[in-house]
Protein backbone atom coordinates (compact mmCIF):
# COMPACT_ATOMS: atom_id res chain seq x y z
CA UNK A 1 0.00 0.00 0.00
CA UNK A 2 2.81 2.58 1.24
CA UNK A 3 6.45 2.26 -0.27
CA UNK A 4 9.10 4.12 1.38
CA UNK A 5 12.28 3.57 -1.32
CA UNK A 6 15.58 4.86 -0.28
CA UNK A 7 14.76 8.22 0.91
CA UNK A 8 16.97 10.84 2.46
CA UNK A 9 16.13 13.96 4.71
CA UNK A 10 17.52 16.67 5.56
CA UNK A 11 16.79 19.62 8.27
CA UNK A 12 19.68 22.52 6.66
CA UNK A 13 22.55 20.81 6.96
CA UNK A 14 21.82 17.92 9.23
CA UNK A 15 20.94 14.43 7.42
CA UNK A 16 17.80 12.79 9.70
CA UNK A 17 17.34 10.33 7.27
CA UNK A 18 19.53 7.84 4.83
CA UNK A 19 18.14 5.93 2.16
CA UNK A 20 15.26 4.78 4.22
CA UNK A 21 13.22 2.04 2.44
CA UNK A 22 10.36 0.33 4.14
CA UNK A 23 6.79 -0.89 3.08
CA UNK A 24 3.53 -0.92 4.78
CA UNK A 25 1.17 -3.39 3.56
CA UNK A 26 -2.35 -3.04 3.07
CA UNK A 27 -4.33 -4.05 6.18
CA UNK A 28 -1.36 -4.43 8.74
CA UNK A 29 -0.16 -2.52 11.55
CA UNK A 30 3.44 -1.67 10.90
CA UNK A 31 5.06 -0.30 13.86
CA UNK A 32 8.60 1.96 13.96
CA UNK A 33 10.81 1.66 17.03
CA UNK A 34 14.25 3.56 17.79
CA UNK A 35 15.93 6.01 20.58
CA UNK A 36 14.84 9.66 20.54
CA UNK A 37 16.33 11.63 17.08
CA UNK A 38 16.51 8.76 14.81
CA UNK A 39 14.29 9.66 12.79
CA UNK A 40 10.77 8.20 13.13
CA UNK A 41 8.55 11.60 13.59
CA UNK A 42 10.25 12.63 9.98
CA UNK A 43 9.92 9.83 8.33
CA UNK A 44 6.06 10.11 9.55
CA UNK A 45 6.13 13.94 8.36
CA UNK A 46 8.10 13.56 5.23
CA UNK A 47 4.93 10.76 4.53
CA UNK A 48 2.25 13.14 5.00
CA UNK A 49 4.11 15.78 2.80
CA UNK A 50 5.31 18.12 5.92
CA UNK A 51 9.04 17.53 4.75
CA UNK A 52 10.03 16.80 1.07
CA UNK A 53 12.59 14.23 1.10
CA UNK A 54 15.83 15.62 -0.91
CA UNK A 55 16.47 11.74 -2.48
CA UNK A 56 14.10 8.80 -3.21
CA UNK A 57 10.17 7.94 -3.61
CA UNK A 58 7.30 7.33 -1.79
CA UNK A 59 4.22 5.41 -3.69
CA UNK A 60 1.03 4.72 -2.30
CA UNK A 61 -1.25 2.62 -3.71
CA UNK A 62 1.10 2.68 -6.55
CA UNK A 63 1.39 6.64 -7.26
CA UNK A 64 4.33 8.64 -6.49
CA UNK A 65 3.36 11.24 -3.83
CA UNK A 66 6.49 13.21 -5.07
CA UNK A 67 5.48 16.80 -5.11
CA UNK A 68 2.03 16.71 -3.64
CA UNK A 69 0.99 18.92 -0.98
CA UNK A 70 0.24 17.99 2.82
CA UNK A 71 -3.43 18.58 1.62
CA UNK A 72 -3.16 16.24 -1.49
CA UNK A 73 -2.14 13.75 0.74
CA UNK A 74 -4.94 13.81 3.30
CA UNK A 75 -7.13 13.64 0.10
CA UNK A 76 -5.24 10.58 -1.23
CA UNK A 77 -6.61 8.69 1.93
CA UNK A 78 -3.65 9.25 4.43
CA UNK A 79 -4.34 10.81 8.01
CA UNK A 80 -1.32 12.05 10.47
CA UNK A 81 -2.03 12.13 14.25
CA UNK A 82 1.52 13.81 15.66
CA UNK A 83 3.41 13.76 17.94
CA UNK A 84 2.19 15.89 21.30
CA UNK A 85 -1.50 15.94 19.96
CA UNK A 86 -1.75 19.06 18.73
CA UNK A 87 -5.27 19.72 19.50
CA UNK A 88 -7.07 23.01 18.73
CA UNK A 89 -7.10 24.29 22.24
CA UNK A 90 -9.57 27.25 21.54
CA UNK A 91 -11.99 25.01 19.87
CA UNK A 92 -14.70 22.50 21.38
CA UNK A 93 -13.93 18.56 20.78
CA UNK A 94 -16.82 18.48 18.38
CA UNK A 95 -14.98 22.13 16.13
CA UNK A 96 -11.95 19.82 16.12
CA UNK A 97 -13.76 16.51 14.69
CA UNK A 98 -15.56 18.52 12.27
CA UNK A 99 -11.91 20.43 11.21
CA UNK A 100 -10.60 16.28 10.60
CA UNK A 101 -13.38 16.44 7.39
CA UNK A 102 -11.88 19.65 6.14
CA UNK A 103 -11.25 17.95 2.64
CA UNK A 104 -14.80 15.90 2.50
CA UNK A 105 -17.64 17.89 1.05
CA UNK A 106 -19.46 14.43 1.51
CA UNK A 107 -21.96 15.81 4.49
CA UNK A 108 -23.94 12.37 5.24
CA UNK A 109 -20.60 10.91 5.15
CA UNK A 110 -19.21 13.34 7.26
CA UNK A 111 -22.40 12.64 9.97
CA UNK A 112 -21.84 9.14 9.40
CA UNK A 113 -18.18 9.10 10.51
CA UNK A 114 -18.50 11.35 13.55
CA UNK A 115 -21.50 8.56 14.71
CA UNK A 116 -18.43 6.53 14.23
CA UNK A 117 -15.61 8.23 15.84
CA UNK A 118 -18.37 8.95 19.10
CA UNK A 119 -18.93 4.57 19.41
CA UNK A 120 -15.21 4.35 19.08
CA UNK A 121 -14.60 7.13 21.79
CA UNK A 122 -17.29 7.48 23.82
CA UNK A 123 -15.64 9.93 26.11
CA UNK A 124 -15.38 12.78 23.33
CA UNK A 125 -19.07 12.11 23.12
CA UNK A 126 -19.47 13.09 26.57
CA UNK A 127 -17.58 15.80 26.17
CA UNK A 128 -18.42 16.99 22.71
CA UNK A 129 -18.76 20.58 23.81
CA UNK A 130 -15.70 21.23 26.17
CA UNK A 131 -12.69 23.07 25.25
CA UNK A 132 -10.28 21.01 23.91
CA UNK A 133 -7.44 22.48 25.81
CA UNK A 134 -8.96 21.70 29.01
CA UNK A 135 -9.23 17.51 27.64
CA UNK A 136 -6.92 15.30 29.93
CA UNK A 137 -3.88 14.19 28.26
CA UNK A 138 -5.50 10.85 27.24
CA UNK A 139 -8.72 12.43 26.03
CA UNK A 140 -6.33 14.82 23.67
CA UNK A 141 -4.90 11.61 22.36
CA UNK A 142 -8.32 10.08 21.48
CA UNK A 143 -9.70 13.97 19.76
CA UNK A 144 -6.39 13.55 17.18
CA UNK A 145 -6.90 9.97 16.41
CA UNK A 146 -10.42 11.12 16.11
CA UNK A 147 -9.64 13.84 14.28
CA UNK A 148 -7.57 12.28 11.92
CA UNK A 149 -10.22 9.30 11.14
CA UNK A 150 -12.73 12.06 10.18
CA UNK A 151 -10.74 12.48 7.15
CA UNK A 152 -11.48 8.84 6.25
CA UNK A 153 -7.91 7.59 5.78
CA UNK A 154 -7.25 4.39 4.32
CA UNK A 155 -3.95 4.51 5.83
CA UNK A 156 -3.22 6.15 9.84
CA UNK A 157 0.10 7.24 10.42
CA UNK A 158 0.02 7.70 14.38
CA UNK A 159 3.49 9.22 16.22
CA UNK A 160 3.62 7.77 20.18
CA UNK A 161 0.15 7.77 21.03
CA UNK A 162 1.17 6.02 24.56
CA UNK A 163 3.39 8.63 25.23
CA UNK A 164 2.76 10.37 28.47
CA UNK A 165 -0.16 8.11 29.14
CA UNK A 166 -0.98 6.15 32.51
CA UNK A 167 -0.86 2.28 31.60
CA UNK A 168 -4.34 1.42 31.88
CA UNK A 169 -4.95 4.36 29.40
CA UNK A 170 -2.40 2.97 27.10
CA UNK A 171 -3.77 -0.76 27.12
CA UNK A 172 -6.84 1.24 26.07
CA UNK A 173 -5.62 3.36 23.30
CA UNK A 174 -3.85 0.19 21.74
CA UNK A 175 -7.08 -1.33 21.75
CA UNK A 176 -8.99 0.92 19.94
CA UNK A 177 -6.08 1.06 17.23
CA UNK A 178 -6.38 -2.39 17.01
CA UNK A 179 -10.06 -1.83 16.41
CA UNK A 180 -9.59 0.72 13.63
CA UNK A 181 -7.33 -1.63 12.42
CA UNK A 182 -9.86 -4.65 12.09
CA UNK A 183 -12.81 -1.95 10.51
CA UNK A 184 -9.91 -2.14 7.68
CA UNK A 185 -7.91 0.70 8.19
CA UNK A 186 -3.92 -0.06 7.73
CA UNK A 187 -1.92 1.65 10.18
CA UNK A 188 1.69 3.14 10.25
CA UNK A 189 2.79 3.43 14.01
CA UNK A 190 5.45 4.84 16.05
CA UNK A 191 6.19 3.34 19.34
CA UNK A 192 8.87 3.84 22.04
CA UNK A 193 8.09 1.33 23.97
CA UNK A 194 9.40 -2.11 22.26
CA UNK A 195 6.93 -4.72 23.74
CA UNK A 196 4.19 -2.64 23.23
CA UNK A 197 5.29 -2.16 19.77
CA UNK A 198 5.86 -5.59 19.17
CA UNK A 199 2.50 -7.03 20.58
CA UNK A 200 0.52 -5.02 18.64
CA UNK A 201 2.69 -5.43 15.05
CA UNK A 202 2.37 -7.48 12.62
CA UNK A 203 5.77 -5.93 10.81
CA UNK A 204 8.16 -4.08 12.43
CA UNK A 205 11.19 -1.63 11.59
CA UNK A 206 14.27 -0.51 13.81
CA UNK A 207 15.50 3.10 13.50
CA UNK A 208 19.04 4.27 14.64
CA UNK A 209 20.08 7.67 13.55
CA UNK A 210 18.48 7.90 10.08
CA UNK A 211 18.52 4.14 9.18
CA UNK A 212 16.44 0.99 8.90
CA UNK A 213 19.39 -1.29 10.74
CA UNK A 214 16.51 -4.32 10.76
CA UNK A 215 13.27 -5.15 9.69
CA UNK A 216 10.73 -8.04 10.58
CA UNK A 217 7.70 -9.63 11.85
CA UNK A 218 7.92 -9.38 15.73
CA UNK A 219 8.50 -13.07 15.96
CA UNK A 220 11.96 -12.29 14.06
CA UNK A 221 12.69 -9.39 16.11
CA UNK A 222 12.07 -11.22 19.38
CA UNK A 223 14.67 -13.27 18.57
CA UNK A 224 17.03 -10.81 17.49
CA UNK A 225 20.10 -10.41 20.04
CA UNK A 226 20.41 -6.82 18.95
CA UNK A 227 16.58 -5.99 19.77
CA UNK A 228 16.92 -7.73 23.29
CA UNK A 229 19.65 -5.95 24.39
CA UNK A 230 18.85 -2.55 23.59
CA UNK A 231 15.22 -2.22 23.28
CA UNK A 232 13.94 -4.95 25.19
CA UNK A 233 15.84 -5.00 27.99
CA UNK A 234 16.87 -8.47 28.27
P1 LIG B 1 11.67 11.35 19.19
O1 LIG B 1 11.09 10.08 19.65
O2 LIG B 1 12.57 11.99 20.19
O3 LIG B 1 10.69 12.29 18.57
P2 LIG B 1 12.44 10.59 16.52
O4 LIG B 1 13.00 9.26 16.23
O5 LIG B 1 11.04 10.84 16.16
O6 LIG B 1 12.70 10.92 18.03
P3 LIG B 1 13.03 12.89 14.91
O7 LIG B 1 12.17 13.83 15.67
O8 LIG B 1 12.57 12.43 13.60
O9 LIG B 1 13.40 11.63 15.81
O10 LIG B 1 14.47 13.57 14.76
C1 LIG B 1 15.52 13.03 13.95
C2 LIG B 1 16.72 13.96 13.97
O11 LIG B 1 16.41 15.18 13.32
C3 LIG B 1 17.17 14.35 15.36
O12 LIG B 1 18.58 14.40 15.37
C4 LIG B 1 16.59 15.72 15.58
O13 LIG B 1 17.39 16.48 16.45
C5 LIG B 1 16.60 16.30 14.20
N1 LIG B 1 15.47 17.23 14.00
C6 LIG B 1 14.16 16.98 14.17
N2 LIG B 1 13.41 18.05 13.88
C7 LIG B 1 14.29 19.04 13.54
C8 LIG B 1 14.14 20.40 13.13
N3 LIG B 1 12.94 20.95 13.01
N4 LIG B 1 15.27 21.08 12.88
C9 LIG B 1 16.48 20.52 12.97
N5 LIG B 1 16.69 19.24 13.33
C10 LIG B 1 15.62 18.51 13.61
Amino acid sequence: MLNVEQIDVYYGHIQALKGVTLDVPHGEIVTLIGANGAGKSTLLKTISGLLKPNRGSIHYTGVSMNGKTAQDIVKAGISHVPEGRRVFANMSVLENLELGAFVRRDTIGIRHDLQKVFELFPRLHERRKQLSGTLSGGEQQMLAMGRALMARPKLLLLDEPSMGLAPLLVKTIFAIIEEINRNGTTVLLVEQNANLALSIATRVYVIETGSVVLSGTPEELVSSEQVKMAYLGS
